[in-house]
């Protein structure tokens, strides 16, 4: 690198982002790559930190779904050279604890200090982490398909742990990108789905994407709907996808859409400080309704889940391309913030940051 200094959009204490000059990442390990940002993302867990006071993230480089080309390789580096164009994982652990070495690092009590430290930089020109969070990308698939490849191994993560089958009958809370992700992957996976949003643009996007039936909330009684989709009894499962301060409301409500003896996978955040949510707790032990939450994404298998979805997107069974509704240079990080955030207006699903 002839120039140590890049450009990155910073968190202020207020919650925005402001450009600077900052150092360059280094290969600090032998097995380290370096990596050109190309494009990164932002998605909903970014959206619960804008312009909220976090004196801790105060001058830190966020975001964590990115993708870029290789431009420099420790010695013991082998899956990718210099040019390369590539995805990067950002949930990397501390390598030493018991949950990292069954390679469920989604679980690592060190997640974030080490992936805030290295990969998860993506709002950045250059980022650099160990080889294994690079996969190759194939020349088909753009940077910008690639970077909603963090979103749908998250939904990737849920699917796996809902144990989801043939016919079953799914509802989907939320048809933001992961709602719309989930809803891809239920459809592959030969479940008939009934998505559940406020607004009419992502309703609309989900019917492209294959849902059976679609429900706007607001002008419809969704909890009807859902029976009369499941023949009165609930669904087999229900993914709650929205998340955020919609969490009080939502959850219950995913409840309710449960079947006796039916699944509820909890995909969508929970703001910080939320400690207390009223539910029908009777009716899910007496129906033995079973509340799976699901963090991130790891292994499925032998597989990493950011694989799988790379090959999905790569053969065509889940489409990227149509949930990428804005795109915006680095320096207008915060407009592309105030966009995602202002959806029912703006009609965003994914905004992609151009770096
Ligand atoms: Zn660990």
């Amino acid at each position: 690198m002839e120039d140590d200094k890049m450009k990155a959009a910073l968190k202020t204490l207020e919650g925005d982002f402001e450009l600077s000059q900052v150092k360059t990442p280094e290969i600090k390990h032998p097995d380290w790559v370096l990596a050109r940002v190309k494009v990164a993302g932002i998605c909903g867990t970014d959206l619960r930190h804008w312009k909220i006071k976090e004196p801790e993230l105060e001058c830190k480089i966020m975001g964590h779904e990115l993708a870029g080309e290789v431009v420099e390789v420790g010695p013991a580096v082998t899956n990718v050279k210099p040019g390369d164009r590539v995805v990067i994982e950002t949930l990397l652990g501390d390598d030493t604890c018991e949950w990292c070495n069954i390679q469920r690092y989604n679980l690592c009590p060190n997640l974030y200090p080490v992936r805030m430290k290295t990969l998860s930089q993506a709002f950045a020109q250059y980022v650099a982490g160990p080889q294994k969070k690079f996969y190759k990308l194939p020349d088909h698939v753009s940077f910008e398909e690639a970077t909603l490849l963090d979103t749908f191994s998250v939904c990737m993560h849920a699917i796996q742990l809902s144990g989801i089958k043939l016919n079953d009958k799914v509802v989907i809370i939320g048809a933001g990108c992961i709602g719309l992700g989930q809803l891809q992957l239920a459809k592959i996976s030969g479940a008939d789905v009934l998505i559940i949003d406020k607004v009419d643009s992502a309703l609309k996007l989900a019917k492209e994407l294959g849902a059976n039936e679609v429900v706007n909330s607001e002008s419809e009684n969704a909890h009807e709907k859902v029976m009369q989709f499941t023949g009165n009894r609930g669904a087999d499962i229900v993914f709650e996808c929205a998340g955020g301060s919609a969490m009080p409301i939502t959850l219950p409500q995913a409840v309710t859409y449960s079947r006796v003896n039916g699944k509820v996978v909890i995909v969508g955040g929970f703001e910080k400080d939320q400690k207390l949510i009223e539910m029908d707790w009777s009716r899910i032990q007496m129906s033995e309704i079973k509340l799976i939450p699901s963090a991130s994404y790891s292994f499925w298998d032998i597989y990493p889940e950011m694989q799988i979805s790379l090959d999905l997107v790569a053969n065509g069974k889940l489409n990227a391309k149509k949930l990428i509704t804005h795109n915006f240079p680095l320096d207008k990080i915060n407009e592309a913030f105030e966009t995602a955030r202002n959806k029912e207006e703006t009609g965003a699903v994914f905004v992609a940051l151009t770096v």
